[in-house]
This record gives C-alpha cells, sequence and structure tokens, in this order.
C-alpha cells in the first residue's frame, strides 16, 4: 500500500531491528533467558558461543546482544570479544548487555567488571523478570536513539558531499550523478535516478547510480504510474510494495519482478511546479520508508533542483553559443561558409598537407556574365539564383571538400588530399551539372560558370596565399578563353 505521509510518529526514527541476541557459552543452556526475553515480545535469536555470535551480529543487526561472560572473568579476553561483536555490528551499535550464568552469588561482581571491559550494562543472574524487562525497554530506546544520531550523521555527510561538488563543478550532469550515487550510497537503494518532466508522458533520465553513463535518457511515464503520480500531484509517493500498490496496477504484469521492491519517489518542485522527481527503488521495507528518510530526499531533491536548473541553462547557453559560432562562419544568403572561414581553414588544410605531405587543391569559380541576370532579372532573382546555384555546388562536391562564398558571385572549395588532377575532374563535374542546371520559377535561360584550379605543392603554390592567387590566375585564364570553362594553374 502507499504509504500514509501524516503517520510520523508510526515511521519515524526507530531504524533498529527491535531484535534481542542471545550469545550464551560454547553449550551453554540459555534457554530460560531466551524465554524471559521472548515473554516482553522482543524477537529472540540464540548463538552458542562467539563465532556464531559476531555471524548473527553482523547479518542481522540486533539492537541489545545479551553476552554471558567466563567465571572467572579474563579482562582481557571479555574486552577483546567485546570489541569483536562492536565491529561485527558495524554502524549498527547494539547495546552490549553482559551476564555471567554461572558465577551464582559473584554474578553481579563479575558484571561490574564485564562493565569496565566495555560492556555497556549488565543483567544479574538468575533471571530477574521485571529487570530484564526495564533493561531490555532502556537498551531498546538506546539502540534508537543511536541509530537516529548515525542516520542524521550520515545524511548530514551526504549533503555536505553534494553541497562541496556542487560548489567544486559547474558541471550539472556531474553534479547530478553525485546526488544520485551519495543518495543511493545512504539509502541503500538499488535504483535512484533524477528524472526531468518532458512533453506530454515524455520524461528524461539525467543522472543514474546504477549506469552513470545516462544523460538525458528519453522514458515514457506511461510505463512509470508512480512518476507521473507525483509530477501530477506534486507530492511524495512512498510504495511500500511495488507489486501489489494500487498506483502500479496499470504496470503489474511488467513490475511482476519487483516483488521485494519498495520505491520512494520525491517531486522536484518549484514555483509550483513539477520539474520532475528524485526516484528510488529500494529492497522491500517492512515498515515503509521513514519520516527522516523523505525528509532527507526532500532535501536532496530541493538541491537537485538548483543542479537541474543550471542544466537547462547550460544547455541553452551552449545551444546558444553553437548558433552565433555557426552564425560567425556561414554566410547569410547562399548558407555556405563565408570567406573568413575559407582562409582560416585553408591555412590549416595547408598545413596538415606540408606536415603529412599530401597534395591540397583549391578551385575558384566565378559566375558569367551574371551582371547581365542582375540586369535582366532584378537583384532579387539574381539572389535566389545565387542561392540555388550554391546549393548546386555545395552538391557536387565531395563530403570533405569545404565549400565557401569567396565573394559576391564568387565560390572556393577547398579539396583536402586532393592532386591536380582529382581537382580538375571535380571543377569539370561541378562546370557540367551548372550548365545543366534549370532555375525552375527563376530565369529561363542556362548559367555557366568558370573555373580555375592549383594544387599544392605546384611551385607557385607554396604557401596558402600563393594557392589561392595561382587558383584566381587559373580562374583569369578560364575566362579569357571564352568562359564556361576549367583551367589549371601553370
Ligand atoms: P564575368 O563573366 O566576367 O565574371 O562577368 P560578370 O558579369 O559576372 O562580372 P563580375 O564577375 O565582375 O561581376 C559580378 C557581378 O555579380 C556584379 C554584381 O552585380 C553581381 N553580384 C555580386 N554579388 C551579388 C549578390 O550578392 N547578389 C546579386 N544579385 N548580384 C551580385
Ligand atoms: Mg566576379
Ligand atoms: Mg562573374
Amino acid at each position: 500500500m502507499t504509504q500514509n505521509l501524516s503517520c510520523d510518529d508510526e515511521c519515524a526514527g526507530s531504524s533498529g531491528s527491535g531484535a534481542v541476541l542471545i550469545i550464551g557459552l560454547p553449550g551453554q543452556d540459555c534457554s530460560a533467558f531466551g524465554k524471559e526475553v521472548g515473554a516482553n515480545g522482543y524477537e529472540v535469536m540464540s548463538a552458542d558461543g562467539l563465532d556464531a555470535g559476531l555471524g548473527l551480529v553482523n547479518r542481522n543487526k540486533p539492537s541489545v546482544v545479551l553476552f554471558s561472560i567466563f567465571f572467572p572473568i579474563d579482562e582481557t579476553r571479555c574486552a577483546a570479544d567485546i570489541r569483536k561483536i562492536r565491529e561485527a555490528a558495524g554502524s549498527g551499535r547494539p547495546s552490549i548487555v553482559a551476564f555471567a550464568a554461572d558465577a551464582g552469588a559473584a554474578g553481579w561482581k563479575v558484571c561490574v567488571q564485564a562493565l569496565s571491559s566495555g560492556a555497556d550494562d549488565f543483567v544479574s543472574t538468575p533471571v530477574d523478570g521485571p529487570e530484564l524487562a526495564a533493561k531490555l525497554r532502556t537498551h531498546l530506546k538506546l539502540h534508537d536513539f543511536y541509530s537516529e544520531i548515525e542516520e542524521d550523521k550520515k545524511n548530514l555527510e551526504t549533503l555536505l558531499a553534494i553541497t562541496a561538488a556542487m560548489s567544486a563543478t559547474l558541471d550539472s550532469s556531474e553534479v547530478l550523478s553525485i546526488i544520485v550515487s551519495k543518495v543511493a550510497d545512504v539509502t541503500g537503494a538499488v535504483r535512484c535516478s533524477i528524472v526531468l518532466a518532458g512533453e506530454k508522458n515524455e520524461a528524461y533520465v539525467l543522472a543514474s547510480h546504477e549506469d552513470s553513463s545516462v544523460r538525458e535518457l528519453k522514458i515514457d511515464l506511461s510505463r512509470y504510474p508512480e512518476i507521473r503520480r507525483a509530477i501530477e500531484t506534486k507530492k511524495t509517493i512512498a510504495i511500500a510494495d511495488i507489486v501489489n500498490d494500487p498506483i502500479m496496477s496499470s504496470v503489474r504484469d511488467k513490475v511482476s519482478e519487483l516483488k521485494e521492491m519498495s520505491a520512494l519517489i520525491v517531486p522536484i518542485v518549484f514555483n509550483d511546479e513539477a520539474l520532475g522527481t528524485l526516484f528510488l527503488r529500494v529492497r522491500r521495507r517492512e515498515r515503509g520508508f521513514s519520516r527522516k528518510e523523505m525528509d532527507f530526499c526532500g532535501i536532496v531533491a530541493n538541491s537537485a533542483f538548483h543542479a537541474m536548473r543550471n542544466a537547462r541553462m547550460f544547455a541553452r547557453l551552449m545551444q546558444e553559443k553553437n548558433t552565433l559560432q555557426e552564425i560567425a562562419v556561414r554566410d547569410q544568403l547562399t548558407s555556405l561558409f563565408n570567406h573568413n572561414f575559407f582562409y582560416s581553414r585553408l591555412e590549416e588544410e595547408f598545413d596538415r598537407a606540408v606536415r603529412y605531405d599530401m597534395p591540397l587543391s583549391v578551385i575558384m569559380i566565378d559566375i558569367d556574365d551574371f551582371k547581365e541576370v542582375n540586369d535582366r532579372h532584378g537583384h532579387l532573382i539574381g539572389d535566389a539564383v545565387l542561392r540555388d546555384l550554391a546549393a548546386m555546388i555545395k552538391k557536387g562536391v565531395r563530403k570533405t571538400d569545404i565549400v565557401a562564398r569567396y565573394g559576391g558571385e564568387e565560390f572556393a572549395v577547398i579539396l583536402p588530399h586532393t592532386g591536380l588532377n582529382g581537382a580538375l575532374e571535380e571543377g569539370e563535374r561541378l562546370r557540367e551539372i551548372i550548365e545543366s542546371h534549370a532555375y525552375a520559377g527563376l530565369i529561363a535561360e542556362k548559367i555557366t560558370i568558370s573555373v580555375g584550379v592549383a594544387s599544392y605543392p605546384q611551385k607557385a603554390a607554396m604557401n596558402s596565399g600563393e594557392l589561392v592567387n595561382s587558383a584566381d590566375n587559373a580562374l583569369y585564364k578560364a575566362k579569357w578563353s571564352g568562359k564556361n570553362c576549367v583551367r589549371a594553374a601553370d
């Protein structure tokens, strides 16, 4: 069932198991003890000897360990054993309560010694029911208290790490990745992602702890009704049992493998709009999510919002920067590269050609008698013809060639890795394409071009300036030869 989020008291705090572990000496009969503990309504586990007990401490994280000590006590050994129990418990920190079953009247003395060896308390033997009950109650409360402090500490450390990450990098996707991995660590989530709401049923996974390469993975929210609900209601959705929760009814067959799973979905809200969610799946929680966990995830989701907003702004800025860069290198009329870009690319290509000892060619193109086109049809039609003709040139060259509008009705093509013969072939192909092209809806007459070609390493083309001049000279030769033809530099 979806958790009732107002049940603060019921879910708050206690992350302890409430279980009591009795570690007896090897072969010792602790059943009477076990019965007394069980009579108080606690879950009881028993271990025969310390080694078996350490395994249970490690796996089951009991809240209280009742630990039987040898009589007469060896304080060094007792202290070492208690240390081992604490190590096995890790951050679980159970209360360790000593008892000395076989000490008879000297029992209390032994237990006082156990306290100085690191135990938290002792119970006297033979067992006194009310005393045991009172001590267990106190120690379970203490354990809950420790657990809460431990959880607060972990949460605070996580928030500090997130804050540090946010101030250390401007890269929002990196911040979001850090957030999901830290939240997964602290909550033990098997899946933790930040989802950005999109149009209609679309959403994008911006960061995912299971796969750090995920960036803007598109998902269909009809497959994630729990995320859709959190976005629509702008309220945290906590689901204790994914398979059986009514929210999941529309996808029941698709989530059948998530039998042992719970989910928490926290909306990321700004200006009364849910931008997305923090999304967690964890192994099944018998008691649902604690208020503290939900509050913590709420705070994290809030910091994710800032990273998300930055990510959006950053993406927009990058887009604008790319657009500006594109505008700066393009000719407005034809969308070919402009004169400046032609020269900067030519420099680069020339350097490369020299370095790798490869040929490089330039083709210069000038439209024949273009003034007449303007005179006959007007400048606007002239512009449209220029645009059309530029597109034909672009289509006619190879993918690796760079085509630029060199000036008014002049074009230039850089041909990397191409010698004179290849460039002449390409020039001739372009001349034919233009000669046979019809300018439907613009002008009836044909248009022709004159083409000049030069290549490195020709004698008069030993730097980029000379290469362009040579191609230009070849173009003049073509004009002098009667136009509509291709000529090579001498
Ligand atoms: P030629 O065969 O000798 O090249 O003759 P031409 O008429 O083409 O002469 P030239 O290349 O010297 O003249 C270029 C003409 O191209 C002049 C100008 O009217 C026209 N022109 C240049 N830029 C543009 C432009 O952006 N739009 C239009 N419509 N015309 C342009
Ligand atoms: Mg010209
Ligand atoms: Mg011309």
